[in-house]
């Protein structure tokens, strides 16, 4: 497996200052040695894990750029192989020189997450710990980024391990009864098993119930603000963000990049995807917007309705109002710093039928400490928080716990059934597969190929 190197640049493409070509492979050294002059003529006898000044040469020996060139040595690098990575300058013709030379010389392309790819096949990392890598690349709070971390450092994988081993140990004891049925073990051995079985169970379920923290600290929350024009609702936005540091991100692959903002609630990333209004219109440009906008609310898991408390309410108001009832929403009364309140807080009240209620100022910043409380509240309501247990965070290994928790209850039902344990120990086993999964214990190669697919390139 494995024979041939790969190459890939792993910096973004853009100006930067510096940026690297990684090589990964039994021929990364002799490819190395064929495009890169070194200062230390001898740099491949100098050992391994470090950093060499030189220059990288086309077939020519014309000099293409002045790099620095890390050298280190399988086993103890990312993928196991020997690894050659190139710092060249961050620009966009000296980064795809340097690939192409490595190319030339021999390596091949590397497909999306290939380096991450070997390191899991190489035993330096479990799946599990390998798609990490990917959520903190992409991590989008200080929390997220903590909830990877704990992923990389393996604490999912030594839990799920723990479950594997002790639903092992579950079919060995299994197998003992069901090799030896004369000494008539089977009802104590089946009560220790159930009681086993339904541990096991607790378990899983428990970090299911930990999976969609874990989502919505990966993944954020989209949310959309609304409300009649001029209410506020860009000028929450922008005190929303002034508030926190926002990231703002580009998302390419659409038909017109979308620019998505988010905000950084004590940690959980809330995805602004619309600042829009919503009316009954019949003008068809507008209705267009109307539409679009709908669909947002729709897709959104949080509104955020803006009104205009210096204003009495309006009938556009309570159309908004009912229009959302559905909806995970909290209502803001803006404006509440103007000498003239004229909206009858009693009136939505009631309209909003229980929804979350609060004065704020956009243009002073009243009220955004509550909102954002408010907005934790509403959305943990009760799960667990970051910072608790481990959180699995990858729609993918919740699938695998949900599986495994099915078969679980199939055993558990069975032995109280009183059925053959042999039927029982085939349940317990495919729960014992389906949580290897996560980890890449059990896993196929067309999983691997879906899951590094995902990853970027030079990863
Ligand atoms: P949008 O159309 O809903 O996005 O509303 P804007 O954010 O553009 O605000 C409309 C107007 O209301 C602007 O003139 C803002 O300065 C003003 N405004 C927004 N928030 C407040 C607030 O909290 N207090 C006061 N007094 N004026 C505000």
């Amino acid at each position: 497996m494995n024979e041939d190197t790969i190459a890939a640049i792993a910096t973004p493409l853009g100006e930067g200052g510096i940026g690297i070509v990684r090589v990964s492979g039994t021929e990364a050294v002799e490819i190395a040695k064929h495009i890169f002059r070194a200062k230390n003529k001898k740099w491949t006898n100098a050992g391994s894990h470090r950093l060499f000044y030189g220059h990288i040469l086309d077939r020519a020996g014309l000099v293409v750029d002045e790099v620095l060139l890390s050298y280190m040595q399988a086993p103890h690098t990312y993928t196991k192989e020997d690894v050659v990575e190139i710092n060249c300058h961050g620009g966009i013709v000296p980064l795809r020189r340097a690939l192409e030379l490595g190319l030339g010389w021999g390596a091949r392309l590397a497909e999306p997450g290939e380096f991450s790819k070997r390191a899991f096949l190489n035993g330096r990392l479990d799946l599990a710990q390998a798609e990490s890598i990917i959520d903190i690349i992409r991590a989008k709070t200080d929390a997220g980024l903590i909830l990877a971390m704990s992923q990389l450092k393996g604490e999912l994988s030594r839990q799920i391990s723990s479950l594997q081993h002790k639903l092992l140990g579950l079919l060995a004891q299994m197998e003992a009864v069901i090799d030896y049925p004369e000494e008539g073990l089977e009802e104590s051995a089946a009560a220790e098993i159930l009681g086993i079985s339904k541990e096991l169970l607790l378990e899983v379920n428990e970090l299911i119930r930990g999976a969609e923290t874990g989502r919505i600290y990966r993944d954020g929350i989209s949310t959309i603000i609304i409300g009649r024009p001029n209410v506020g609702k860009s000028s929450l936005l922008n005190a929303m963000l002034r508030e926190d540091r926002a990231i703002v991100t580009e998302i390419p692959g659409t038909t017109r990049d979308i620019i998505e903002e988010i905000i950084n609630i004590q940690g959980i990333p809330l995805k602004i995807i619309d600042t829009a209004g919503l009316r009954e219109t019949e003008d068809a440009v507008e209705k267009i917007g109307v539409a679009r906008t709908r669909d947002n609310i729709n897709r959104a898991d949080l509104v955020l309705l803006v009104l205009d408390a210096a204003r009495g309410l309006t009938d556009e108001d309570r159309f908004i109002i009912e229009s959302i009832k559905e909806k995970k929403s909290i209502i803001l009364l803006n404006k509440v710093d103007v000498e003239a309140i004229n909206i009858e807080k009693s009136e939505v009240e009631r309209l909003a039928s229980g929804k979350p209620l609060l004065w704020i100022s956009a243009e002073q910043g009243t009220g955004l400490t509550e909102l954002e409380d408010t907005i934790v509240d509403m959305i943990l309501s009760g799960r667990a928080t970051s910072s608790e247990t481990v959180l699995v965070a990858s729609v993918r290994h919740k699938q695998a716990l949900e599986k495994a928790a099915v078969q679980l209850t199939e055993a558990i039902d069975g032995i109280q059934a009183k059925l053959p344990l042999d039927m029982v120990s085939i349940d317990l086993r495919s729960a014992w597969e389906d949580l290897g999964e996560i980890t890449g214990a059990t896993s196929t190669e067309d999983l691997l190929d879906r899951i590094f697919a995902d990853f970027c390139i030079g990863k």
